[in-house]
């Protein structure tokens, strides 16, 4: 990494400076003229940052700026933090948004789509601007925070919905909140008996690790369990300052995870992966989501093949340690939540055999116990106790035979259509009968 001082913008800027953290977020680069001191803009990245004012802002902290390679238009940071022509493109299947984030929300910023846990939008600043946002939609135009009063409705939707016992803040960035604001949340949220974990999203380790301070440590200590999930996409970023940061999360006892994204051009390789997530273990970040890119608008240069992140995990798998493995997961368009996919393990099945291949493609065959399941829900405490499953577990341990789509249900809704008495009451996703109409 270059040093500050050969740069003449920053020629005079002491370190004690340079390592302050909200000097990095005064001092962030946003225009041609700002940027072209620390790297050599392309036509395509002046294009870029014209066309990005009033559309998705511009910011890149100094700190993030350095690790730029100057010559290199395709350096894995500059793709991330510095937009291109193509940034205006949409594509086909391009949307606002993607995750129905908006869609489904109870209160203002604040998303209900897993039984037990809720996303809080609570800033819209981040230190640097991902040019691979998902929620560009939100962040960045006025860098406002969350409202008193939006937080109080949204507290008070929590409050109302003992389900939910994890909280996920996240943003734009939550640690850009000052430490007396990011106390306040964390104070008000701990006043709820039922939430039981609070998690911030953030990607200041990465952008800006200097605003991981002694002070901000022993903030988020005070309201453990705390857990941080960070953004680390490709290997360069892991600097000594980064892992520093991380390693003063990790002594206040923060468990730490990171969620890479992948993209084009950036990370879309096993060995830069593999690379990564050996950086990130030794950094004391467990490999948590490598993520598909979402169809946000104007990502679309950046997707890749859904084929490349099972790529990627056959390189990991069995290669390196096993907690260094993140799992692959779509984060289905239409609100369809993450899901995991994965390259196939097991080959075949009978009753009596299951025939498997590791990593290194020997086929194996595991004898089942010859008496099956034993496990007896009536006898299980935890079974009794247990609210009745969602989703395909249900199917799995109720009696209900179908999960339909709820094309069926208005079908079946027709006068003409006749139901018999042996088919059986369809649930929905939750387990409630279906109401039908006479
Ligand atoms: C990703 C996400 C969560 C958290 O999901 P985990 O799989 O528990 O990490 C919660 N709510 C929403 C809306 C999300 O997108």
């Amino acid at each position: 990494m270059r040093d500050h001082r050969e740069i003449s913008l920053w020629r005079d800027v002491p370190s004690e400076l340079w390592q302050d953290w909200r000097w990095q977020m005064r001092n962030r680069l946003r225009t041609c003229d700002e940027l072209s001191q620390v790297i050599n803009l392309t036509p395509s990245e002046i294009a870029g940052i014209k066309q990005a004012r009033g559309t998705f802002a511009v910011g890149v902290t100094p700190y993030y700026a350095l690790l730029m390679d100057p010559d290199d238009a395709q350096c894995p940071v500059r793709l991330q933090a510095v937009p291109v022509e193509q940034e205006a493109n949409r594509g086909t299947y391009d949307l606002i948004d993607p995750l129905h984030e908006d869609a489904d929300s109870p209160a203002p910023f604040l998303t209900h789509r897993y039984p037990d846990r809720v996303l809080l939008l609570v800033t819209e600043m981040c230190a640097t601007y991902c040019r691979h946002c998902t929620r560009r939609r939100l962040v960045g135009a006025k860098e406002g925070c969350i409202t008193k009063d939006a937080l109080e409705q949204a507290l008070d939707y929590i409050r109302a919905t003992p389900a939910v016992r994890d909280v996920l803040l996240s943003g734009g960035d939550p640690l850009s909140l000052s430490d007396s604001r990011l106390d306040y949340i964390l104070t008000r949220l701990r006043e709820i008996p039922h939430i039981e974990v609070i998690r911030i999203g953030t990607r200041m380790p990465v952008t800006n690790p200097f605003r991981i301070t002694p002070e901000l440590c022993e903030t988020l200590r005070k309201h453990h369990p705390v857990w941080i999930n960070t953004h680390f996409n490709h290997p360069v970023e892991l600097t000594p300052e980064a892992v520093a940061a991380c390693g003063r999360l990790a002594d206040a006892g923060v468990p730490l995870g990171n969620q890479t994204v992948l993209l084009r051009g950036v990370n879309d390789c096993g060995n830069i992966q593999k690379s990564l997530v050996r950086a990130l273990i030794k950094a004391r970040v467990r490999p948590y989501y490598l993520y598909q890119c979402d169809l946000s608008e104007g990502l679309e240069r950046f997707r890749t093949p859904l084929s490349k992140g099972i790529e990627i995990i056959e390189h990991l798998r069995g290669h390196v340690s096993g907690f260094a493995v993140p799992t692959f997961v779509v984060d289905a368009p239409g609100g369809g939540g993450k899901i995991p996919v994965s390259p196939n393990y097991v080959l075949s099945q009978s009753p009596s055999k299951t025939v498997l291949r590791n990593y290194e493609g020997r086929i194996v065959s595991y004898p089942e116990p010859e008496w099956g399941d034993t496990h007896d829900p009536k006898t299980c405490r935890y079974c009794q106790e247990a609210a009745p499953q969602q989703g395909v577990a249900g199917l799995l341990t109720r009696g209900s035979p179908l999960i339909e789509p709820e094309m069926y249900h208005r079908v079946s809704d027709r006068p003409e259509v006749m139901l018999t008495d042996n088919i059986q009451q369809p649930v929905c996703h939750n387990g409630c009968p279906k109401e039908r109409k006479q």
